[in-house]
This record gives C-alpha cells, structure tokens and sequence, in this order.
C-alpha cells in the first residue's frame, strides 16, 4: 500500500531556493511568452524596438537623461571606461570586498587598480581608506583617475562622502550598481550620483533578465554617445567606418522584451523583498550582526547578509537542514590570485579580510513565503545556538 502524502512531506519535497526565479516566472509566465513571442514574430533580435523602449524606461525610473544597454553588468563598467579613454598609467579605487568584475574592468584597460578597504557596517567603500589610496596612488606616480564605489548587496555606498573626496581631487566616478539599482539614496535612486553607473541584468540580480545582460546609465550626453558607439565596435555615422576601436556588447532584443515585462513588476518586487528582510531582522537582530541600513538610504535586497563568528558550522548546519546559504565573498579582491600584486590603500585591507570570514547571505527574494522564512528563521535560531 503506497502510503498517503502529508501536506508536510508536500512542502518538503520542493527543496528551499536560495533565490526563486521559478515563482517570479509562474507570476508573469503570459507576459514574458507574450513578450518573447513578440519579438520572435518581428525577428529584429539585435537592437529591435524593445532595446529602445527598454533604455527609455530605464532612464526614467534612475532618473537620468541616457540608457545605454549592453551585454553585461561587465560591460556596462568596462563601456564608460573606455569611454573615459582610461589606460596605462591611471589609477582606479575600487573596494576589495565585491565582485571581481569590479576591478577586472580596470585591469583588462591597462590601467591600475588599486584597492580600497570596506565598512563594516555597510560592507561599502571606507572614506578613510579612499582618501590613503589617492594617496597611494600618487606616490606610486600614477594618475589619480577615477572611482568605482560598489553598491553591495543592494545598499547604496556612502555617496554624500564619495562624491566629495572624488570631486575634490578630480576623479571621474563610476558606480557599480550591479545589484543596487532600484536602491534610494536621499530619496533618490541610484545611478545618477556618478558620472555613469553601470547595472547587470544577470538572472540572479535583483533585476534579471533570462541570460546575460546590463545597461549605462549616465546625464553626459558625450558619454553616451561614445558608448553607443563602442558597443557595436566603435561604429561612426557610416557603418564600415568605424571611429572607435570597440566590442561587441549589444543586449539582445529577447533580453529587452523579457526585462520591460520584469520592469513593469519591479517596484513591488522591492517592496516584498523589503517584507523578508524586515522578518528577518526582527527574528535574528539579537542572535547575529543582521544589515544595517542608515535613515537616509534603502537597499533592494540583493543579499541578505548577516555577520557571525562561527559562519562555516552555521553554514553546515543549515545545509544539513536543508537551507541554502552563499558565502559573498570568501575571499576579497587584494587577495585574489590574479589580483594581489595590485597596490592598496593600506598595507593590510582588514574590514574585508574580516568580512570574507564572517559573512553569510540567506535565502533572499521577492517570492519567500512566511512559511518558508520562518523555516529558515528557526534553523538559524538552532544553529547559533547548538553552535556555541
Ligand atoms: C554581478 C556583478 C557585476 C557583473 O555583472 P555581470 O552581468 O555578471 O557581468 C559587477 N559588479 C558587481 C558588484 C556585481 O555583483
């Protein structure tokens, strides 16, 4: 006799995601088919209609005069550099405590990256440690050229304070706001603080598409141009004569249509990832470091990443429970194999060697039930505790 299914076995048998791109898909399976089937009857699939409409929606949500969609989050940092026209002999300050994409951008240009020590509380660039890499930079005669402050884990980096020091000693700023776009800082979004911003569309950002994808976003109408130039190779006005010398970093149409359809949901995606992470801090705020978000920001969630001394065995015990966690990032970027022979701020960069040991990110989208998130709440609770 084949034994009755409990409604508990029911929920067990669909394994926690750490992120959920299946819900979202069940939500607005019709429109993404009806956006897809759109662009496969048309059949422009490289800069068709939705690029377009795509890039007029996203400068209207950040705010800013220009949208330039590319293939990548990449991309989209390594196109304003190059832009810039940045090189040999300029310096870069770039936090070590981020993605790699950061500072390989800088890298591949030839020019210097030099790394700069994070916060704490915020895991975003360190004032003090930017202003020693400036520092830095010059005794080791290079340029003091531009800054890419990193939006972590979804929270605005510390813009007001930023944007002084860069302006002050003349830097051309980039943010990466790969997984912070949507954010508010001031009341405003994200992406217009800089010169440019650079966002990704990869599927496990807070706004995905289904492969790989990214969008500038700048005022500087020059900039722009450049860049829509330098993404199909450096085309000038004539086609075949090209004026640049550029890449191939076109978003595909598909990705466009997919993404006005994700667009169209986005705000209220923040909003419920704002409900977990607020269940979340009221659960665990006494038993772990859970994020700190300052008065004057909000963040879009990318992560949520608490902070605790015995990471490795929480983390253990919670796959041994069947949670799903992400360590973001186990090692920072001064201490990378193909990084570490770039200059630092410092000699030693600790808030990000302490970091890489102490953080983990939980499970964190729009679509995690109550049901679930108190599943998660309860095995951390045993974890921490059984772990000390
Ligand atoms: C994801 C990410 C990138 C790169 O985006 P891709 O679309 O994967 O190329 C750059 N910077 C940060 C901080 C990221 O998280």
């Amino acid at each position: 006799m084949v034994k009755p299914l409990m409604a508990s076995e029911t929920a067990k048998s669909e394994p926690i995601a750490f992120i959920d791109l299946k819900a979202q898909r069940r939500r607005i399976a019709a429109q993404i088919d009806a956006a897809i089937d759109g662009v496969l009857t048309h059949g422009a699939y490289i800069m068709g209609p939705e690029v377009r409409a795509l890039e007029e929606r996203l400068a209207a949500y950040a705010g800013v005069r220009h949208a330039v969609t590319c293939a990548s989050g990449t991309d989209a940092l390594l196109l304003p550099l190059m832009a810039r026209g940045l090189g040999a002999g300029d310096a870069v300050f770039c936090p070590s405590f981020t993605f790699a994409a950061t500072a390989e951008v800088v890298a591949l240009l030839g020019a210097v990256p030099i790394f700069v020590d994070v916060d704490a509380d915020s895991f975003n660039m360190d004032a003090g440690s930017f202003e020693r890499a400036v520092a830095a930079a010059r005794k080791l005669g290079l340029r003091a050229a531009a800054v890419i402050p990193v939006d972590l884990f979804g929270l605005p980096a510390e813009y007001d304070v930023i944007v002084e020091i860069a302006q002050h000693n003349g830097l051309f700023i980039l943010e990466d706001a790969a997984q912070g776009f949507g954010a508010k800082y001031r009341g405003r979004r994200l992406c217009s603080f800089g010169d440019a911003a650079g966002t990704s569309f990869f599927p496990a950002k807070p706004l995905g598409c289904y492969g790989d994808g990214g969008a500038v976003l700048t005022n500087d109408d020059s900039l722009a141009t450049a860049m829509r130039s330098l993404r199909v190779h450096g085309q000038g006005s004539d086609k075949y004569d090209n004026v640049r010398i550029g890449i191939n970093g076109r978003l595909d149409t598909l990705q466009a249509a997919i993404l006005l359809e994700k667009l169209a949901i986005f705000d209220d995606e923040i909003a419920e990832r704002q409900r977990v992470a607020d269940r979340y801090a009221a659960a665990l705020s006494d038993l772990v470091t859970v994020p700190y978000v300052a008065p004057h920001m909000s963040s879009v969630w990318a992560q949520y990443t608490i902070k605790l001394e015995n990471r490795d065995n929480v983390a253990a015990y919670l796959k041994a429970h069947g949670i799903p966690t992400a360590i973001y990032y186990p090692l920072p970027l001064h201490r990378q194999t193909a990084y570490r022979d770039f200059p630092r701020a410092d000699e030693r960069l600790e808030v990000s060697e302490r970091l890489s040991r102490v953080v983990l990110s939980l499970p964190m989208h729009p679509y995690l039930d109550e049901e679930t998130q108190d599943q998660i709440i309860g095995a951390v609770q045993g974890a921490v505790s059984g772990g000390r």
